[in-house]
């Protein structure tokens, strides 16, 4: 049949990290006993005390729309958070709650994007920045890293990629995939360059922020010559076991806030009622309340880099934050393993997938064509099951 579907959609490419979850749900419907190892979604129920906010929230009758921005004690709690935890003061005039950060991220391109602009991806990114951008018509320029530099950008790197038509910087600190988390000397360095070009804007995504392992995140937005053009992105999903609740939130400055705010209101409207009121727990909970997840992800993460070590052809950093392992396997370039030529990343992420039944993800989704992401959002037995399978699989 003709294609009839509008450009916009044709020339959008499907999230590779969703496309692999749903790949191996179907695997496992036809019987295949897959370790899913793609998705970055918390293994946690979410914590009774945010349960019973919602419940409560549920009998007191919170049914009606919302309004579009958020509840007014929803953003006052954010407020308080980022003041809080990230040393940025916000009035609830700066702050948008949106159905999940990635409605937050979508706001932001959506409205300050122009078909032509540039956007900034230092590598790797998640997966979803450069699809957005294509959707705004806008330009993605990635800015390339490597194991090698512990996955992180130079100051000369973001200087040599700047042009008169860039707009938009994207960081992710903690960062989906290579759970790398950029310091406050690299910020700001980083932010001596953006200080030169007043008309670049910074989206911050701070999703994995309160899971980090040794040290506390830094948020750019907290350096003061920036704040005044840095969109700071978190939300509830990865921290509090919260990702189908879709509570995402921005703060930023009032102008952009209010178109956020506009564009919402003709697209989605305001976010789930229940959700929020539950948000607003959450959000005030102290972090101590989610410490044994983090403290959870880090045993896994030991095991998970011991065992990947062990492999020959495996380049593992250590992750500082968030829950994925972002392994170097180039060396597996250009072998023949269980008869299939091993030719990039998305041939040993499929390898893997029908060889060893571990679903992972391609580094080419994240703008990094050397390496798999391995979430280990997952259960011990489930994570040294799978590792033991790949090791097998390879030998
Ligand atoms: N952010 C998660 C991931 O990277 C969830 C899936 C998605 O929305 O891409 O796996």
């Amino acid at each position: 049949m003709k294609n009839l579907l509008s450009d916009r959609i044709n020339s959008l490419p499907a999230s590779q990290t969703l496309a692999m979850a749903a790949k191996a749900r179907e695997l496992r419907a036809e019987g295949k006993d897959i370790i899913g190892l793609s998705l970055g979604e918390p293994d946690f129920n979410t914590p009774d005390f945010i349960k019973e906010a919602a419940v409560e929230a549920i009998n007191q009758d919170y049914n009606s729309y919302t309004p579009v921005d958020g509840y007014l004690e929803l953003k006052e709690a954010i407020c308080t958070k980022f003041k809080r935890d990230n040393n940025i003061s916000y009035k609830p005039s700066q702050i948008v709650v949106s159905t999940g950060a990635k409605q937050s991220i979508a706001n932001i391109m959506q409205v300050l994007l122009n078909p032509g602009d540039e956007v900034l991806l230092p590598c790797p990114y998640w997966v979803s920045y450069s699809a957005i951008a294509t959707l705004c018509e806008a330009k993605s320029v990635e800015i390339p890293s490597s194991i090698e530099t512990n996955f992180k950008i130079t100051a000369e790197q973001l200087e040599a990629a700047i042009t008169p038509k860039t707009k938009l910087i994207l960081f992710n600190s903690p960062n989906n995939p290579s759970g790398v988390m950029y310091t406050q000397a690299e910020y700001e360095a980083l932010g001596k360059v953006l200080e030169k070009y007043p008309n670049i804007f910074i989206m911050s995504d701070e999703i994995y922020e309160h899971i980090n392992y040794e040290t506390k995140p830094f948020s750019i937005a907290a350096i003061p010559s920036l704040y005044d053009r840095t969109i700071t992105v978190n939300g509830l999903a990865k921290a509090f076991a919260m990702t189908g609740w879709r509570i995402g939130y921005i703060g930023a400055p009032e102008w952009i806030a209010k178109a956020c705010t506009k564009l919402q209101g003709q697209i989605t409207s305001g976010t789930n009622c229940i959700a929020q009121r539950a948000a607003i727990t959450a959000v005030l909970a102290p972090v101590s309340k989610i410490q044994y997840m983090v403290d959870e992800f880090k045993t896994r993460r030991g095991i998970i880099i011991d065992l990947l070590r062990e492999i020959d052809g495996f380049n593992v950093n250590v992750p500082e934050g968030a829950f994925y392992v972002f392994p170097d396997i180039s060396a597996f370039f250009g072998k023949t393993i269980k008869g299939k030529l091993i030719e990039n990343a998305s041939d040993f992420a499929m390898l893997l997938l029908e060889e060893a039944n571990v679903a992972t993800v391609t580094g080419e989704a994240f703008g990094a064509p050397n390496c798999i992401r391995i979430s280990y959002a997952a259960s011990e037995l489930q994570i040294r099951e799978a590792i033991k399978r790949i090791k097998e699989a390879l030998s």
